[in-house]
């Protein structure tokens, strides 16, 4: 059937198409085929299932929630099934929990691999969207939903004389899948962010040597990790109901049981102690567990900046050394998304490792050879770009979303992501982003998020077909009023100061906006479910024509 064809009929092939298989779209389809017996269908770019982990194959990636709580809670079977073996699993493990889930759910026969989207127009008559992919095919279908993940375009930056390196070029978030043995080569990585910091100890283990080029010191705590035992295991297990409601209910999707009110209502003594079982806990105990205020009030925050920078000094043998990478006074601690470490600092104490401040000897070009910088060149055999992404609009931008009268997404949102909800936009009916911009998204333990939203969306698609609704879309005023509600509740915070890719700031020419809903899960959860029972209040519901209902 040609586009003009299927453009004339009421009835797509679909009811929905699902962009991506990482743990959004796997769960999309489960609920929409297996849930409501609906046709569905993803479209993955990869030629497996995993999404960020995936195409996030470096050495040292892993997960920085526990592997407890970093997993589907929807199947009870599945949460009983699946052992993991350490606290917090690693790349590999992760990878193939999604395709033990995706084997499980019998989900890859619905599933087109190697494809991807080349762009995705509404028909306003038939009230549908027709999705176009990279090979020229087109698919219909009632509803379009994005599971892309928040951090899934990199942000790779583009240094003169790029092109005559001679050396290997890896990328962390598209690594080779066979693996790139570092044994003896001269290896240069840019990026020190949690990327960064976890391939860097990795590397250094086996290169000749690693030359750091770090723009900006970061603060990160230990992530202490260790083999998780059955046994252990088998204590959540034996309670997991119970385990994931504290979890639900947490503000990070995660709990962490020594959260103290103010860190300036405890003596120097007490905070000092506190914040010594916190950092010995490990992961995000510090930056999301410690003190409420550590990220409202300066003061309380400088006291925990200030603690991290001594732990951290204290790891660097050398103090010149510890002078660059310990991160500047003035510097706010955490509102950057906190880094979880291991044997990181540690590694600049090796003698095949050095690092190369780049705010005082900028690069100023890449070579035949390596990197010339203001200081002088550096030989390198190999470069490894850890650099970041362009987190939540890169990937749906890149879909080529034109909503109502050909809009295109970039168009509606070009003063930074205008959605309700972080589900929907205005323009764009049947249109939904899973952990979309101005949700709690990445604040929140990511598999939780996806599972609250696709949850949502499923419980809509399943209302509008019982109320023989075609279209759904949220009015323009409710919109505004989550726009600005966002970005009221983020400016009660310390974390629209940073620049950080919560705001679009790591992104040349992107507009800052604070991209993630703070006001905890909890009361985000609350709204959702109040805008359902109050009839999908903010939404217009376009009643479906008779040949529509019919169909
Ligand atoms: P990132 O936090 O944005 O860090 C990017 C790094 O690249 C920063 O050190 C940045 O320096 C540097 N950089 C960027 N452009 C540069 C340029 N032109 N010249 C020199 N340096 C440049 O990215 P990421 O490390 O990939 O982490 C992104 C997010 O992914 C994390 O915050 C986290 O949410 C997620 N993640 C999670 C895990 C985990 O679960 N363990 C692991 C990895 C990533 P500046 O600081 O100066 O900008």
């Amino acid at each position: 059937m040609g586009t003009t064809d299927i453009a004339k009929t009421a009835t797509p092939e679909l009811d929905a198409v699902i962009v991506g298989a990482g743990f959004a779209g796997l769960y999309m389809l489960h609920l929409l085929r297996d849930k409501q017996g609906l046709k569905a269908s993803v479209i993955e770019g990869g030629d497996g299932v995993g999404g960020t982990w995936y195409w996030n194959r470096y050495p040292g990636a892993r997960c920085d929630i526990p592997s407890m709580d970093y997993s589907y809670s929807f199947s009870e079977e599945l949460q009983q099934e699946w052992v993991w073996s350490e606290k917090y699993a690693a790349q590999p493990e992760i990878l193939s929990y999604l395709e033990f889930v995706a084997k499980k759910f019998d989900l890859k026969k619905d599933i087109r691999f190697s494809t991807w989207v080349a762009a995705a127009d509404y028909d306003e008559a038939g009230a549908f969207w027709r999705v176009t992919t990279h090979d020229g095919k087109v698919v219909t279908a009632r509803h379009l939903i994005s599971g892309v993940g928040v951090l899934s375009t990199a942000a790779t930056p583009v240094f003169p004389g790029a092109e005559s390196f001679k050396g290997d070029v890896l990328l962390t978030h598209k690594w080779p899948k066979e693996g790139y043995d570092f044994k003896g080569k001269k290896v240069g990585i840019i990026g020190t962010g949690a990327t960064g910091m976890q391939v860097i100890p990795v590397v250094a283990e086996t290169a000749g040597h690693l030359t750091v080029f770090q723009r900006t010191p970061g603060f990160a705590a230990p992530l202490m990790n260790e083999p998780l035992t059955l046994e252990e295991q088998g204590k959540v297990k034996a309670n997991y109901t119970e385990y994931r409601r504290g979890a639900w209910g947490s503000f990070a999707g995660v709990e962490f049981h020594r959260t103290r009110p103010s860190a300036l209502a405890d003596t120097p003594e007490q905070r000092r102690a506190h914040y010594e079982a916190c950092w010995n806990d490990g992961g995000f105990s510090i930056w999301l567990g410690a003190y409420n205020d550590i990220l409202l009030d300066l003061k309380a925050n400088e006291t925990a900046g200030n603690f991290v920078r001594e732990k951290i000094r204290a790891k660097i043998k050398d103090p010149k050394l510890a002078d660059k990478l310990v991160p500047k006074p003035g510097v706010v601690f955490g509102t950057k998304r906190q880094p979880c470490e291991t044997n990181y600092f540690e590694t600049y104490n090796r003698d095949n490792v050095g690092l190369v401040d780049i705010k005082a000897e900028p690069i100023e070009r890449l070579t035949e050879k390596g990197i010339r910088t203001a200081g002088g060149e550096y030989e390198l055999d190999a470069l490894i770009y850890a650099t970041g992404f362009d987190a939540f609009t890169g990937s749906l931008f890149k879909l080529n979303v034109r909503g109502r009268n050909g809009k295109r997404l970039q168009d509606h949102w070009v003063a930074g992501p205008h959605t309700y909800l972080g589900l929907m936009s205005h323009g764009f009916p049947n249109f939904y982003t899973v952990t979309g911009p101005l949700s709690p998204s990445a604040l929140f333990n990511m598999p939780l998020s996806i599972e609250q939203h696709c949850e949502w969306i499923a419980d809509c698609i399943a209302h509008m077909n019982s109320n023989k609704i075609a279209a759904i879309e949220p009015t323009r005023e409710a919109e505004v009023k989550w726009v600005s509600h966002v970005r009221e509740i983020a400016d009660e915070t310390l974390l629209p100061a940073a620049e950080s890719w919560y705001l679009g700031a790591n992104v040349p020419g992107k507009a800052r906006v604070f991209l993630v809903y703070l006001g905890g899960f909890q009361r985000y959860k609350q709204v959702c479910d109040e805008v359902v029972a109050k009839g999908y209040e903010g939404f217009i519901q376009e009643p479906m024509t008779k040949a529509q209902a019919v169909a």
